[in-house]
């Protein structure tokens, strides 16, 4: 099932349906609908579990407010499921987390020339989404936005990142993802001593005729390929999982000089 990320009755099911509304769900290519996510989620309560989680980003491309009042519609709804389907002496234990990371910009994706969303902008859309949960149930998490910062910082910059990994490995910086052993200071202290500003990094576009920074690595994507996936993301027109159904013109297979197998001739 491919909202299905990971699960045991104890911990809850996540489900991540990444985006709130169709529309933005369609400009990432999730390929997954609200039907999709009712029939997985009420079939895992119907098996048993009463805790859902939920994983969006937040920040994504073209996202606006109806956007972000969407996951909370959303996150509303999976726990009425829940309500609506167990028996009356489950009720009470239906609950939804919803998990919320910052949306960052990845090299070799249609969405590698945007910027992060500023920290100003994810804190207004973070308390809205707060304000937008009707349901004491419904939880919201955030993934800390200094992580998400470096984590941008680390996406969008080239090889002139080596001496920013290692002026904050020098100050003693280790096992970032940990969040006790984060320390976004000796990161700033790395990029002033370079002359560098992370902000500015994170947060700036690239021109789409730019010269980009991880240009001379090449997974074997067609020049071009990525610019018509953006303006189709742009444009809300998802494109097919070639391993599902036809080849969409990657040029990955030419360049690698292999040839696509579809799920059906591998089951
Ligand atoms: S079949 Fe190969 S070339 Fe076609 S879209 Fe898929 S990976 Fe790309």
């Amino acid at each position: 099932m491919a909202l299905e990320v990971a699960g045991d009755k104890k911990g809850g099911l996540t489900f991540a349906p990444e985006a709130g509304s169709q529309r933005l769900r369609d400009v990432i290519n999730k390929n997954v609908t609200e039907d999709d996510l009712d029939r997985a989620a009420l079939a895992a309560y119907l098996a048993g579990w009463n805790r859902m989680k939920l994983y969006f980003m937040m920040g994504l491309p073209s996202e606006t407010d109806e956007d972000i009042v969407a996951i909370a519609n959303l996150a509303d709804h999976v726990l009425e499921l829940g309500r609506s389907v167990v028996p009356r002496a489950r009720r009470g234990s239906i609950s939804v987390s919803v998990s919320v990371s910052v949306f960052i910009p990845k090299p070799h994706t249609p969405f590698q020339w945007c910027a992060q969303l500023d920290y100003d902008e994810v804190r207004r859309r973070q308390k809205l989404l707060v304000q937008s949960v009707r349901n004491r149930a419904v939880r919201v998490h955030y993934h800390d936005a200094s992580t998400s910062l470096i984590e941008a910082v680390l996406s969008r910059m080239g090889r002139d990142a080596a001496p920013l990994i290692e002026g904050a490995w020098r100050r003693g910086q280790r096992f970032d993802a940990w969040s006790e052993q984060f320390s976004l200071e000796r990161w700033e202290e790395a990029a002033a001593e370079l002359g560098l500003d992370l902000v500015r990094i994170a947060h700036t576009p690239y021109d789409l005729d730019a010269r980009l920074p991880w240009e001379h690595v090449s997974p074997g994507v067609a020049p071009g390929y990525l610019k018509r996936e953006w303006r189709r993301a742009l444009a809300g027109k998802t494109t097919e999982d070639c391993t599902m159904a036809s080849c969409t013109g990657c040029g990955i297979c030419p360049a690698l000089n292999v040839e696509n197998v579809l799920v059906g001739d591998r089951a």
